[in-house]
């Protein structure tokens, strides 16, 4: 069975030696059990900054099993994940990171499920051991906000670190679209998965390219990607206001007839309650309109039809 193994890379001239080393001395090991395994890598370096591509072609020179390409820029994980998989030839799909965060040695623990054909998809989680509480907080009201928000169930501690039948891979490969999510593409898409757990590593080299900020977009982008339920919330807010502001003319007719010949203590005061509904409604539009504009976006990212990424060089 042939085997491929794709990896991201932005900016890991120093975790690739070390990756690479482990990966075959797993995929050795494993054969020399009497597996019928070939294995192929192949390498998406992102844009790096740092000397990553040359690394990878002194490998590709040393290791004919060794494929990569090199982005002209970097175009983030999703598009490198996406050109890697579209480069795969094997059976079975493997997507692994580059700094040794998903450990190879769970790889002879997933090969038998694909193999064997029961499961299009070995699938596994990490515990968030080590992670900042405030982080773990974030993600836990991530995937229960999308679990509201969605129709799919996305597994908690569920990265791509998976491996997959080809059948799998070309169904993620149908989905073509320019926003990619891909934590949602996985439960989207369907199929038999089994799940294995791991302690989670550290990092074996270099440092973690994903910010807090860069967090949060790629959960909005996953959101609205996945969802169109906070475009409701416009509709929702406006059919509330209109109901209360009904409640609020009534209740000032009434008043002005009730005290018609009595000094009215509205005049001179009433600015203040003006400004407060006048605030609390275009509070409100803008909120709305920001969301269409999300969405907006996104839309016009989509119909421009621009290519994922832009490959430099290919060995
Ligand atoms: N990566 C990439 N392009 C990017 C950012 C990251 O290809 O723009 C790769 C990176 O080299 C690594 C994997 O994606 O192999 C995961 O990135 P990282 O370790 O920074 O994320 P974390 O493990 O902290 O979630
Ligand atoms: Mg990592």
């Amino acid at each position: 069975m042939l085997l491929s193994i794709v990896v991201p890379c932005y900016n890991e001239e120093s975790a690739i030696p070390l990756f690479y080393a482990e990966t075959s001395r797993v995929l050795e090991d494993y054969a020399k059990k009497g597996e019928d395994l070939e294995g192929e890598f192949i390498f998406v370096d992102d844009g790096s900054i740092d000397a990553t591509a040359a690394v990878l072609k002194d490998l590709a020179v040393r290791d004919r099993r060794i494929h990569y390409l090199v982005f002209s820029r970097n175009f983030g994980k999703e598009a490198a994940l996406l050109a890697g998989l579209r480069e795969s030839r094997g059976e079975a799909v493997l997507i692994l990171d580059a700094d040794l965060q998903h450990p190879p040695s769970l790889i002879p623990l997933l090969i038998p499920a694909v193999r064997s054909g029961e499961f299009d998809c070995a699938g596994t989680k990490r515990t968030r051991k080590g992670d900042a509480p405030f982080r773990t907080f974030c993600s836990r009201l991530f995937y229960r906000l999308m679990a509201k928000l969605t129709d799919i169930q996305m597994v908690d501690g569920a990265g791509d670190f998976r491996l997959m039948s080809r059948r799998y891979v070309e169904a993620l490969l149908s989905l073509n679209e320019r926003g990619r999510f891909s934590k949602g593409f996985y439960p989207w898409i369907g199929f038999k998965t089994i799940w294995f757990e791991y302690e989670n590593v550290e990092r074996a080299a270099g440092k973690t390219k994903w910010s807090f900020w860069k967090l949060f977009q790629y959960s909005l982008d996953g959101m609205i990607a996945f969802s169109s339920k906070p475009l409701a919330i416009a509709s929702v807010l406006g059919i509330l206001l209109f109901f209360i502001s009904i409640g609020i003319i009534i209740w000032i007719i009434l008043y002005r007839l009730l005290t018609l010949n009595s000094p009215n203590p509205w005049t001179p005061d009433g600015w203040a309650s003006t400004a407060c509904i006048v605030l609390f409604c275009s509070g409100i539009q803008l909120f709305t309109t920001g969301i269409l504009g999300q969405y907006l976006a996104k839309t016009y990212t989509e119909v421009k039809q621009r290519p994922h990424y832009v490959i430099q060089e290919k060995g």
